[in-house]
C-alpha cells in the first residue's frame, strides 16, 4: 500500500468505457469509499458523455458523503488512444464520434477539479501495479481480455506509451495470419481470437455445426445475453463443448503472452478484464502451460504469470494512481 497522503485528500477515479462510466472515491490509503456507475451512451455525442462523467463523479462523492471540496482530482483512463500530456483523446473506437477531443479542459470547466486522462488499459495497469503487485517489479504486462483486449506496460518502473501514445495495443498483433478477421481491418489478430467477442463467434459456429451445448438450454438458441460466467457455469457442469472452445482461447492468450515475453522480458504478466475474472481457474494454468511452451529458451524462466484480482476495479484504482501523483 501506498503511504497516506499527508493533506488527507480524496481524489476520484473514473473508468470511462464503451458502455458504462464507473467512478471510485478514493481516500489517502487508497481505499474506494465510494462508486457510482452511469451508461455511457456515446450515440448522444461527446458533450453528452463529459456530463454523464461529471454526474457520475459527483454521485462517487455524495456516496461517500464528502464534498467536492475534498477531492484533490480527478483521474481517467478513456479507451483509446490518448496523449496525456495535453489530456486529449485522440481517438477513441467504441465511442462514437471522438477524434481529438480535449477531455481533460472540458472535464475541468464542468468539475472545477484538476483532471488526468490516460488510456484505459495503461491507467488499469498501473492500479494493479500499484495495489495488488507487492513485489514493484520493474517491467510489467498487463493483459485485459473483454470485449477486446487492451495492454498495458510498464517498462523501468513508469508507464510506457510510445511515440504516438499508442504502445501496448497488444490486441492488434497478429497471431494467425489466416484467423478471423478484426475490427481493425486485419486478420487473425489478438482479440480477433482470444476475445470475449471471439468466444462467443466460435460458439455460434459450433451450434451451428451441429455442437452440443448446455448454454443453449440455459439462454435459449440465440444465446442474446451470453456472459463469460455462464461458460464458467457451463463448464462446471460438464458441457464438453464450452470447456474445449475456453482451453483453446487460454491457448492463444499464453500465445500472446510468449510473444510479449520473448519482446518485452517482463517480471511479471498480470491477466485481466472480464473474461479472466469470470474464467481465471479454468484459463491460468493452461495460459502459463502455453506461454512456456512458445517462448524462447531462457526468456520465461522465473516470469509471474498471474490472474489479477482486482477485477473491474482495475481501472478506477489506476485511475485514483493517477491523480493522487499529479496532484501532490
Ligand atoms: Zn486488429
Amino acid at each position: 500500500m501506498p503511504e497516506p497522503s499527508t493533506k488527507a485528500e480524496y481524489v476520484v477515479g473514473v473508468d470511462l468505457g464503451g458502455t458504462k462510466i464507473l467512478a471510485g472515491l478514493f481516500d489517502g490509503w487508497l481505499e474506494c469509499i465510494g462508486t457510482a456507475k452511469v451508461s455511457t451512451k456515446s450515440q448522444r455525442g461527446v458533450e453528452s458523455v463529459v456530463e454523464r462523467i461529471d454526474r457520475c463523479v459527483r454521485d462517487a462523492v455524495d456516496e461517500a458523503d464528502l464534498t467536492m471540496k475534498q477531492v484533490a482530482g480527478v483521474g481517467i483512463g478513456a479507451p483509446g488512444a490518448v496523449d496525456f500530456e495535453a489530456g486529449n483523446v485522440i481517438f477513441a473506437p467504441n465511442l462514437d464520434g471522438w477524434k481529438d477531443v480535449p477531455l481533460k479542459k472540458e472535464l475541468e470547466k464542468h468539475l472545477g477539479l484538476p483532471v488526468f486522462v490516460e488510456n484505459d488499459a495503461n491507467i488499469a495497469v498501473l492500479g494493479v501495479h500499484v495495489a495488488e503487485l507487492k513485489s514493484k517489479p520493474r517491467n510489467v504486462v498487463g493483459i485485459f481480455v473483454g470485449t477486446g483486449i487492451g495492454g498495458g506496460l510498464i517498462v523501468n518502473g513508469e508507464l510506457y506509451s510510445g511515440f504516438n501514445h499508442t504502445a501496448g495495443e497488444i490486441g492488434h498483433m497478429v497471431i494467425d495470419v489466416n484467423g478471423p478477421k478484426c475490427g481493425c481491418g486485419n486478420k487473425g489478430c489478438f482479440e480477433a481470437v482470444a476475445s470475449r467477442t471471439a468466444i462467443f463467434q466460435r460458439i455460434k459456429a459450433g451450434i451451428k455445426d451441429g455442437e452440443k451445448t448446455l448454454l443453449t438450454e440455459m439462454l435459449g438458441d440465440g444465446l442474446e445475453d451470453l456472459r463469460s460466467g455462464d461458460l464458467r457455469k457451463a463448464i462446471r457442469r460438464g458441457d464438453k463443448f464450452i470447456g474445449k472452445v475456453v482451453e483453446q482461447t487460454a491457448e492463444y492468450i499464453g500465445i500472446g503472452v510468449a510473444n510479449l515475453v520473448n519482446i518485452l522480458g517482463p517480471e511479471v504478466v498480470v491477466l485481466g478484464g472480464g473474461v479472466m475474472e469470470a474464467l481465471a481457474d479454468e484459463m491460468t494454468s493452461v495460459i502459463i502451460k502455453t506461454a512456456k511452451d512458445h517462448a524462447m529458451p531462457g526468456t520465461i524462466k522465473g516470469v509471474e504469470i498471474i490472474a489479477s484480482k482486482l477485477g473491474d476495479n482495475a481501472g478506477i484504482t489506476g485511475a485514483a494512481v493517477l491523480a493522487r501523483r499529479e496532484t501532490k
